[in-house]
């Protein structure tokens, strides 16, 4: 006699969100397809810096070896004005948060490096299709079928898209949300993406004066920059500039040496490091691309036999892939959970009101990240004398902004039915270091707290 029949969930997308989705399920009777437009190479990108919420999930995966071998330690944290005087060192190793609390320290990869991780170590490689751009998306009570480019379909009860941020999978949903007879979606709408600011990953090569495991912040007028001196003696970098409003023209991804050249070009005589100018950078660049930063927070991320996670639904410039990694996660939890407690044939009805409890659990946290990363972004490149106060007070406590941003709460998800891993540094500290580390942060957050709220308040007056 057959067992009851497999859930099938379709992924569109094999980056950082979907094949981490892919690993989470691997773990469950759910059987799962992916389908990537591109080929099967990793190339695009610079470096991203691992926090602890994204690597307690590697771990959980067996991915984090990898990472710790393929990634260099992020040690130091330093903030520079663009006239080169320095405004704040941080050394990261005495953040309490990072390490004492989560036992995992920051980790600076490149972005193809630890693609090839999640990809490499998926045991179910032949789930993975290259060259699948998919196109268009029939849903109907019994499940959906996912049509590509090139003539190709596959059908499943439930299609997730890990697209990014122009998600095909995110307009065919609102497409069916629109089209349907009762006109339930007639007060909710898709959230169209602003682009208030572009930017510019980068890879150079070795540069004597940044040391290894070190990262450097920049600020200027509209401007600001990362530079993080990472694995293999390579340099990421990534440049934020405000895109004037007026201008509608920039391409979505461009790798164009002259486009890019009339991009940084205001930058080149900035000081982005000690002694060091985003010029001597940019000269010794091997590779990188261009994109427009979009944002927006949607307001439905899954739909009927429809769901998103990472950029496609919430397109995030601070925390990304860490966030990107979070959503995989906590999707895989509730999907495991419905598939568990449901029987075949997986109901469209009890799928939408799992995905919308699923939803309402996420978007607490959601909503924070994102607003901190449109926050950190407009304050870091401020343009006005308003933001560049605040910019000044942030700087300064940017080790207490280091921790909270980084600090592992209840609500960080992480694999529920996987165990954790014990890392060294997790659990309890001693009574006495416990009691300086949170006197020295209670001090720290009287002026962080005053930031935020001088933040808060500049940013409702900007959106008016
Ligand atoms: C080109 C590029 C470079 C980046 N570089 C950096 C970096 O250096 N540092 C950093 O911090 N962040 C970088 N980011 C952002 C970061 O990768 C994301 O914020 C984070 O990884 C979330 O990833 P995701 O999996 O949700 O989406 P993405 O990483 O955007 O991946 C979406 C995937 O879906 C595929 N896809 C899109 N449409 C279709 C379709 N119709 N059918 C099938 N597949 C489709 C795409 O080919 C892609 O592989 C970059 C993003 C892009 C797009």
């Amino acid at each position: 006699m057959s067992g009851p029949r497999q859930f099938h969930v379709v992924i569109v997308g094999a980056s950082i969100s979907g094949l981490t989705l892919a690993h989470c399920l691997s773990s469950t009777s759910i059987k799962f397809t992916v389908l990537e437009a591109r080929s099967n190479s990793f190339n695009d990108g610079a470096g991203l810096v691992i926090l602890p919420n994204g690597a307690r999930i590697l771990d959980q995966l067996g991915l984090y070896r990898d990472v710790l071998d393929w990634g260099v330690r992020m040690d130091w944290h330093s903030t520079w004005l663009d006239d080169g005087r320095l405004l704040k060192r941080v050394n990261t190793r005495q953040i309490g948060s990072v390490r004492r609390r989560t036992g995992y320290p920051l980790i600076v990869i490149a972005r193809r490096a630890l693609l090839g991780i999640i990809f490499t170590r998926l045991r179910d490689k032949h789930r993975v299709f290259f060259n699948r751009r998919v196109s268009r998306i029939i849903s109907t009570p019994e499940g959906v079928t996912v049509h590509s480019t090139d003539g190709s379909s596959v059908s499943g009860d439930l299609v997730v898209g890990a697209d990014g941020v122009y998600s095909t999978v995110r307009s065919q949903m609102w497409r069916h949300i629109k089209g349907i007879e009762d006109g339930a979606g007639r007060h909710i709408s898709e959230v169209r993406l602003k682009v208030a600011y572009v930017g510019v990953f980068g890879i150079s090569h070795a540069f004597p004066a940044l040391e290894r495991g070190h990262v450097h912040r920049a600020y200027g007028h509209g401007w600001s920059t990362i530079i993080m001196a990472g694995p293999e003696s390579k340099v990421f970098w990534f440049v934020s500039i405000a895109r004037p409003s007026t201008d509608k023209s920039n391409p979505r991804h461009s790798c164009d040496s002259s486009f890019l050249s009339g991009i940084v070009a205001p930058l080149l005589e900035k000081y982005v490091a000690s002694d060091v100018t985003f010029g001597e950078i940019f000269n010794r660049t091997d590779s990188y691309v261009f994109v427009p930063l979009e944002e927006s927070l949607q307001t439905r991320w899954s739909w009927g036999r429809f769901a998103g996670v990472g950029d496609a639904m919430t397109p995030n410039i601070a925390e990304g892939a860490n966030c990107a990694i979070e959503s995989a996660a906590s999707l895989a939890n509730h999907l495991n959970k419905f598939v568990r407690e449901s029987d075949d044939p997986y109901k469209e009805d009890g799928l939408h009101s799992a995905l919308k409890t699923w939803e309402d659990s996420r978007r607490h946290r959601v909503k924070f990240l994102f607003t901190l990363s449109q926050l950190a972004v407009r304050v870091e490149a401020a343009t006005n004398w308003g933001l560049k106060l605040l910019r000044r007070c942030s700087g300064v406590v940017h080790g207490v902004g280091i921790s909270w941003v980084t600090d592992l709460t209840p609500h960080t998800a992480r694999v529920d039915y996987l165990p954790l891993q014990r890392r060294e540094g997790t659990g309890r500290a001693s009574k006495n270091k416990g009691q300086k580390q949170r006197r020295i942060t209670w001090f720290s957050a009287v002026p962080l707290a005053a930031t935020v709220s001088l933040v808060l308040h500049v940013f409702r007056t900007m959106l008016g």
